[in-house]
């Protein structure tokens, strides 16, 4: 019979495993000022929620899902008018163009609306810069592959194909960069464009990033039922007059004729990354007289 180990020698090799002698710990660290700080780059909050959150994944599949039954139910219901603006349209007299016999179409911008442009934005971060002219272009030029389908769109294309609305994309990506945006669209599984013909870029007609004479060009030859967009500019130049401050822009699309309008052949996505909507002074998000403060000063 072997000999048992005493119980207090087990308890004393429990201690050694379970409790290391402590480390003598110095009273006070010295810190170095002018050390610098050397920070792995994060994700933004806006990023995170736009581009990795089941949140956001599952806002954009609503959405998308929206926009094909829309698109279905309009194409099977031939409509009279198109849901592009008529030149000098206004919430007070609203007119939109009119479809005749036209085959019909649906509008969309890409950027943040049929692609997130993950590739670039993680570039950016990583370089902790803003937005450079510069390294966007060379985005578009060799990004194909590094954009990603957004949730929801693929499934929506192949409706609206289906339903026999020819697919068009009005992007503000550059005319001159048309081989690697046209590359970059086909890599996602949005399609195969044409240019001039199915995609419109910055430069195919005068008003440089304003998209209303794109909209006339594609109108000559389709009739428009849907408009998608992450931005207002993307249903209509109207709302990117420079003087409008975000409460003047909440104000003009909830003016009635506007607002029958959203989700019934105008849909908004979201994008807290860029653009006009991200703007507003401490006043103007948070108004007086919603002021408050913790009463914990008694
Ligand atoms: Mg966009």
């Amino acid at each position: 019979m072997k000999a048992a180990l005493p119980l207090l020698s087990l308890a004393i090799l429990a201690a050694c495993h379970t409790a290391p002698p402590p480390v003598p710990q110095p009273e006070s660290v010295a810190m170095e000022p002018d050390t610098p700080v050397s920070q792995a780059p994060v994700p933004s909050a806006g990023e995170q929620w736009l581009l990795g959150s089941a949140e956001a994944r599952i806002i954009m599949v609503q959405t998308w899902n929206d926009i094909a039954a829309y698109v279905e139910a309009t194409a099977a219901n031939r409509p009279n008018a198109s849901v592009i603006l008529a030149p000098g349209a206004t919430p007070a007299a609203p007119e939109f163009l009119a479809c005749g016999d036209k085959p019909l179409a649906a509008v969309f911008d890409a950027d943040e609306t049929l692609i997130w442009n993950t590739g670039s934005t993680g570039a950016f971060r990583r370089m902790d810069l803003e937005y450079t002219p510069e390294i966007w272009a060379d985005w578009e030029r060799t990004g194909a592959g590094k954009a990603v389908a957004i949730p929801g769109v693929l499934d929506a294309l192949q409706r609206i194909r289906a339903a026999d609305v020819e697919i068009i994309v009005n992007t503000n990506r550059e005319a001159v960069n048309v081989k690697g945006n046209i590359a970059t669209l086909r890599m996602a599984g949005i399609g195969d464009f044409v240019h001039g013909s199915t995609l419109f870029l910055k430069g195919d007609t005068p008003g440089g990033s304003a998209k209303d004479g794109r909209r006339l060009a594609i109108s000559e030859n389709y009739c428009v039922v849907a408009l998608a967009g992450d931005q207002l500019g993307d249903i209509a130049d109207i709302f990117n007059e420079k003087s409008l401050r975000p409460a003047d822009r909440k104000q003009l699309s909830a003016s009635p004729a506007f607002d029958a309008m959203w989700g019934k052949g105008w849909f908004l996505l979201p994008n807290p990354l860029y653009g006009p909507s991200i703007d507003g002074t401490m006043d103007e998000i948070f108004p007086p007289e919603t002021f408050w403060e913790p009463g914990t000063k008694d």
